[in-house]
């Protein structure tokens, strides 16, 4: 599994900044924030526009 933190994006939950991050599991995309327990499922092809529309700061893997 990847996890891409999102430059710039605003957690839907909590409204803070630069704390939502997009873990890539097999087959969907879900977005999470680390100061809430916010999370959305994405379809694939809504991620993908999201991802190239804001910049990633940081790319992570954990296994
Ligand atoms: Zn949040």
């Amino acid at each position: 599994m990847r996890k891409r933190f999102i430059a710039g994006a605003k957690c839907k939950g909590c409204r803070a900044e630069d704390t939502t991050y997009v873990i890539y599991g097999e087959g969907e995309e879900t977005l999470h924030c680390v100061k809430c327990d916010f999370s959305e499922k994405k379809e694939n092809e809504v991620v993908k526009s999201i991802v190239q529309e804001w910049t990633p700061i940081k790319l992570r893997d954990i296994d």
